[in-house]
């Protein structure tokens, strides 16, 4: 019996693992990279460690994606959860597997270059055949049907399924110039305008860059669009000479790129410093201080509770003077103060662009696919997987098992 020929567009961690169970299924497949290696983005992640999921449970992990992404990720998620990743890599790849803050994984090497040579030993190990250096420009069409895939040479494949796993648009550098979009675009899929998502926020304020390299760790973020409250999130952030980064800001960024995208100008985003405290409860707490501390400085009493370069930052900002001492300090400046601990408003410019965005919001129109499958519902034989779908999750691996997940589900589904 002929084997089916199943091409697969992209070695990224969906390209490895779709290739790797389609093969593990029966197929002859081809495994398509522009670069001379697999996994170029991968080996980035998780600033070269690799967080490659997140041990929350099933309801938790689909809040971490856009809205529209929720119910579709909810059946590749079950065929391929965090848990059986993780004994995935632990039994079948040897890469042995640490939890850290924030119920992230990694491996227990530190390396994501551990992660990318196991997926990809495991992908040739099941007769995966490696194309490296060469960039799929056109799918040629018949009746509904893929019948090749040929390169930027003009040289034809002929397949009888092909899987998209081309990525996204961000970090073009590493392979994922939005190719693949053009691709789905070109036998008629839509594709949702590609936004920055996990980037960086550009600030004017001089006090935000005044506390370049100071991070919070645990703090709030509220995010107000024209006036309005659109989200609210917690985890850890960073100042820089630009702006705002870490994983915090980067969780709001799509918000922030929607925002920009469709107009909106005034984007500000509000610090809580204490969010498991009320605005009395944390006042009680600063009279309590300031009463045993009456000819203590001001500042010197903030900086029990926070770094000392914020408390600074705090009454420069509620216009008072550092000196003051505590016995000085009156109810209505306690009360200004309170409130900026509370909510720090910090003016947002913009994100940082596409080219630093560690994902890409938008990308083929989840509505043009089946969550059961990843099959398109427009072209009987073509399947997709990974970033290149209107997927984004926040930080702390969510991404990473996004790709393994749909990536195990087309590669199941494409024979
Ligand atoms: C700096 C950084 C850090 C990150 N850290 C994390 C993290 O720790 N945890 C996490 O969960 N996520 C992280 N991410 C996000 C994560 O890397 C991506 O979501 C994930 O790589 C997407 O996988 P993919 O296989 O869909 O696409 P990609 O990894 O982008 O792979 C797509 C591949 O397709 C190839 N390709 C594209 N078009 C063509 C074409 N026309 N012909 C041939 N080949 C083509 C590209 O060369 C590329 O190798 C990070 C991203 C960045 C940039």
């Amino acid at each position: 019996m002929l084997l089916k020929r199943v091409a697969v567009v992209g070695a990224g961690p969906a390209g490895l693992m779709a290739a790797g169970q389609a093969s593990k299924g029966g197929a002859e497949v081809f495994l398509f990279d522009q670069n001379r290696e697999s996994g170029k983005k991968l080996l980035l992640t998780g600033h070269g460690r690799c967080n490659l999921t997140n041990i929350v449970d099933e309801k938790e992990f689909l809040k971490a994606f856009n809205n529209q992404a929720q119910p579709f990720l909810r059946h590749s998620l079950r065929s391929l959860s965090n848990s059986k990743l993780m004994t995935f890599f632990e039994n079948e790849l040897n890469v042995k597997l640490v939890q850290e803050k924030y119920n992230k994984i990694y491996p227990s090497s530190g390396k994501s270059s551990e992660v990318r040579d196991a997926l990809q030993y495991w992908a040739v190990a099941h007769k995966v055949q490696l194309m490296h250096g060469i960039k799929i420009q056109h799918l040629e069409l018949n009746n509904n049907s893929i019948v090749s895939v040929i390169d930027d040479n003009n040289t034809p494949y002929y397949v009888d399924a092909v899987i998209l796993a081309c990525g996204g648009a961000s970090y073009p550098t590493t392979g994922s110039d939005g190719s693949g979009y053009t691709l789905a675009e070109s036998i008629g899929h839509t594709v949702k305008k590609a936004l920055p998502a996990l980037a960086p926020l550009d600030s004017p304020d001089g006090w935000v860059k005044s506390l370049q390299g100071l991070d919070l760790d645990d703090v709030e973020l509220t995010l107000y669009v024209n006036g309005k409250h659109v989200e609210k999130k917690r985890g850890d952030l960073l100042f820089t000479h630009f702006g705002l980064t870490g994983p915090l800001p980067m969780d709001i960024s799509a918000a922030v790129s929607e925002a920009i995208s469709s107009g909106a100008s005034d984007i500000s985003v509000d610090i809580d410093l204490f969010p498991d405290k009320t605005p009395s409860e944390l006042s009680t707490e600063l009279v309590d201080k300031l009463n045993s501390s009456g000819k203590k400085k001001i500042e010197n009493v903030l900086s029990t509770l926070m770094p000392d370069r914020y408390a600074e930052v705090i009454l420069q900002r509620a216009d008072l003077s550092p000196d003051k001492l505590s016995h000085q300090f009156t109810k209505q400046e306690r009360e200004a103060v309170i409130k900026l601990l509370k909510g720090n408003r910090v003016s947002i410019l913009k994100t940082k662009p596409l080219s630093m965005a560690m994902v890409t919001r938008g990308g083929i129109s989840l509505d043009e696919v089946d969550s059961r499958t990843m099959r398109s519902k427009l072209v009987s034989n073509l399947f997709f997987a990974g970033e290149i779908l209107d997927i984004d999750g926040r930080t702390g691996g969510f991404n990473l098992q996004a790709a393994f997940s749909t990536g195990f589900v087309a590669g199941k589904n494409c024979m």
